[in-house]
């Protein structure tokens, strides 16, 4: 159970360097046709772009399938899977895009580097020149200006809320 455990968290881990990798070199590579309709503006509720959540989805299940009767690594390798996509759902498609409107903002530093850096992202709507193709792990420049805007905010709610004219 407890190497079962230490396999889902290696392979969460390793998800987003696979999520890093497809990101760069397939959905802004060959793959571009299916990934554009997420880099591009638009009023549907789907875009092509959700087919991968279908990919993932297939691939942890194929690991559950081979994996249980009796469970091995396999399962757990899918349950790291399924994590990660659970993760980049709530973060990417909830937090960042709102499809949902679940979340407000948040004053997280950690959420609010990642929210920019995702944003820069999207800043280019072409297949090429684009930067932070990863989820979860934030550059520490984006850490080092969310810490920055943060902290505005908090002195700005502890300054005295003095009227401009009495
Ligand atoms: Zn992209
Ligand atoms: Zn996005």
């Amino acid at each position: 159970m407890i190497a079962g455990l230490g396999v889902m968290l290696l392979t969460f881990v390793a998800m987003e360097g696979v999520a890093w990798l497809m990101h760069k070199y397939v959905l802004h590579g060959f793959m571009w046709f299916l990934h554009k309709s997420h880099h591009t503006h638009h009023k549907h509720k789907f875009e092509l772009n959700d087919l991968f959540f279908a990919y993932y989805g297939t691939l942890a299940m194929l690991f559950f399938i081979f994996g249980t009767e009796p469970i091995d690594y396999r399962f757990w390798i899918g349950a790291g899977i399924t994590l990660y996509g659970v993760a980049y759902f709530l973060i990417h498609d909830v937090f960042i895009h709102r499809r949902l409107k679940w979340f407000g903002k948040s004053s997280n530093v950690y959420l609010k580097a990642l929210n920019m850096a995702h944003k820069v992202h999207h800043s280019t709507q072409g297949k090429y020149g684009s930067q932070s193709f990863g989820m979860l792990w934030v550059a520490p420049k984006y850490f080092k200006k969310a810490k920055e805007i943060v902290q505005k905010q908090q002195e700005g709610e502890t300054w005295p809320n003095i009227p401009l004219k009495s």
